[in-house]
C-alpha cells in the first residue's frame, strides 16, 4: 500500500480538491500534529465537510483515523465478558 502524505491527505476524498486548513492542533502523541480540513468546492457532497488528518514531523499520515486508535480510547472500547454476561442476563429479565 502506498504511504500517505499530508500532501495526499489534505485533499477532499471525495472530489480530490485540497481543503482548507481550519486548525491545527498538537495530539497526545508528541512527534504527531492533528490537522482539520474543510472542503470549499460547493460542488463536491463534501462541501463544508471537515474531516483530521494525523501526520508525524516528515508530514506522513501513519494513523488515518484517530478514532480507532485503541491508545486513545483504552478504557470505553473494552467490554469484558463479566459484562457481557450481566448485560444478557439482564436483556433476559426485562424480555420475560
Ligand atoms: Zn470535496
Amino acid at each position: 500500500m502506498a504511504e500517505t502524505t499530508l500532501a495526499t491527505a489534505k485533499k477532499c476524498p471525495k472530489c480530490n480538491n485540497v481543503g482548507d486548513l481550519i486548525s491545527k492542533q498538537p495530539t497526545e502523541v508528541p512527534e504527531l500534529t492533528g490537522y482539520v480540513f474543510q472542503c470549499m468546492n460547493k460542488v463536491c457532497p463534501w462541501f463544508n465537510t471537515r474531516w483530521v488528518v494525523t501526520a508525524d514531523e516528515d508530514d506522513k499520515v501513519p494513523v488515518r483515523d484517530i478514532g480507532h486508535d485503541p491508545k486513545r480510547f483504552p478504557a470505553r472500547a473494552v467490554i469484558t465478558e463479566e459484562q457481557r454476561e450481566r448485560m444478557r442476563t439482564k436483556f433476559d429479565d426485562e424480555t420475560t
